[in-house]
């Protein structure tokens, strides 16, 4: 904790922590010194965390990276933090994201980009860690905290894991309590842990799952113990290779990776066959319906009266004003983009041929991935992203799609509830990170981070 709480200290260049919580640190862990002294020690007793900014922790600032948040102080924790100091785990601090974890670079939020802190070879450049756990991302690749809690909405866990080399892991859709997580769009927002190693998360993702009343899509399953699941052995596991994931224009590393990822494996035993899912090309249109429209719906609550900011009236304003003038200061562009496509999908008129469509979409790509799985497949082997980690203003400076492309590979896997891990798996001719992702059977994490073990 304490040498954490150091190399925080000089972390400033990448922008990953935003809010220090050096008094809460000191007194858990002097708590967790007292467990261990006693034997009572769970594997999480001790050590120290960065909590992402979504998460609401009571008495700290919980800003979800938004201007709109700002002085906003839980009066609660959420179920997912709690769980962790419950098992013993030290919050450091508060983590950077894009706002209301809408991004896929880390640039859009209120306290400004966070840093990677890779850089290509022989250039000083700086890069995103992707988003919109960008702030989780960095702070565990250069070492200011031991693991990380993310949200995954659409890839904001495995995006930026796959960008700064650690391993990310978005759960089943229900496995983890999503009670005191800023909604961004609930029928696909998970939280998950992100780590240094596929063991890591095995131990971090036990202490974060819980059945839990206060979120009544969070299912009540029996949490196993993931990190019995890691035994290495993956002898006769059908790994499915996807043939729509070879996109167009694809690079070739990340082609060769794939190959490479997919040698590991049946080197280690497993059974490679080749799948389709044919419904792959209509997940990224489909997400960016399904997600502004639950995002509009979502942020509906901040009006100014209950949350955060409120802004200045002039005389004769009425509610209507300070509404519209507290909402267009409040939100930065990409939120009010989502706001207003959200909004557009769910107007009447437009429902059917948008938000319905999208809809019947998504259950014709969760059928892909059933089918698959019932053809007796175990696991899906895809790459984690189109491209290594790219410069800051590389892909914001262009039109929004551009940017939405990023999330090619991940956003199917929460349109069906699946779990999927991005695994670091090696550098590319530049000395980045680049990440393999690898889709499970729906609550079957353990066995997921298993294969995943086998590829790390
Ligand atoms: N990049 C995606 C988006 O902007 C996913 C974000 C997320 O998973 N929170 O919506």
């Amino acid at each position: 904790t304490e040498a954490c709480l150091t190399a925080i200290g000089k972390s400033g260049a990448l922008n990953a922590f935003v809010h220090n919580t050096p008094e809460i640190a000191h007194a858990q862990s002097a708590a967790a010194d007292e467990r261990i002294a006693t034997g009572d020690a769970p594997d999480m007793c001790g050590i120290p965390l960065g909590i992402k900014d979504l998460f609401c922790t009571k008495g700290v600032p919980s800003q979800a990276a938004s201007a709109i948040l700002a002085g906003f102080k839980p009066e609660y924790e959420s179920t997912v933090t709690q769980n962790l100091w419950d098992s013993g785990a030290v919050m450091l601090g508060k983590l950077n994201m894009d706002e209301f974890a809408m991004g896929s670079s880390n640039e859009t939020s209120v306290y400004g980009d966070v840093i990677n802190p890779w850089r290509r070879e022989g250039s000083d450049a700086a890069l995103t860690p992707g988003g919109s756990s960008g702030g989780s991302a960095s702070a565990v690749s250069a070492d200011l905290c031991l693991a990380a809690t993310g949200t995954d909405t659409g890839g904001s866990i495995r995006q930026p894991a796959a960008f700064t080399g650690i391993v990310g892991l978005k759960p089943t859709y229900g496995r983890v309590s999503r009670w005191g997580v800023v909604a961004f769009a609930s029928s696909l927002d998970q939280a998950g842990p992100m780590t240094k190693t596929v063991r890591d998360a095995a131990i971090m993702m036990e202490a974060m799952a819980s059945h839990d009343a206060k979120d009544s899509t969070s299912y009540d399953i029996p949490v196993p113990n993931f990190e019995a699941a890691l035994t290495g052995d993956i002898k006769g596991k059908k790994i499915g290779i996807p043939a729509e994931y070879h996109m167009d224009g694809m690079p070739a590393e990340i082609e060769k990776l794939w190959a490479e990822g997919t040698e590991m494996l049946k080197s280690a035993g497993a059974e490679i066959v080749n799948i389709s899912l044919p419904h792959t090309k209509y997940a990224l249109p489909a997400y960016y319906v399904i997600a502004p429209a639950e995002a509009s719906s979502n942020l509906a609550r901040y009006d100014g009266v209950r949350y955060g900011h409120r802004a200045k009236l002039a005389a004769g304003d009425g509610i209507d004003d300070m509404y519209e003038k507290t909402r267009a200061e409040g939100f930065g562009s990409e939120v009010q983009r989502r706001v207003m496509i959200g909004t557009y999908v769910l107007s009447a008129g437009f429902y059917d041929a948008y938000y319905n469509r999208a809809r019947r979409v998504r259950a014709l790509i969760k059928r892909d991935f059933d089918d698959v799985f019932a053809a007796g497949v175990d696991a899906i082997l895809t790459p984690a992203t189109p491209s290594a980690a790219f410069g800051l203003g590389e892909m914001s400076d262009a039109d929004p799609v551009k940017m939405y492309l990023n999330d090619v590979f991940t956003v199917t896997v929460n349109l069906a509830g699946l779990p999927g891990i991005s695994v670091p798996t090696g550098l590319n001719s530049e000395g980045l990170p680049l990440g393999l992702q690898l889709i499970g059977r729906p609550w079957e994490e353990g066995d997921l981070l298993n294969t995943a073990y086998a590829l790390e």
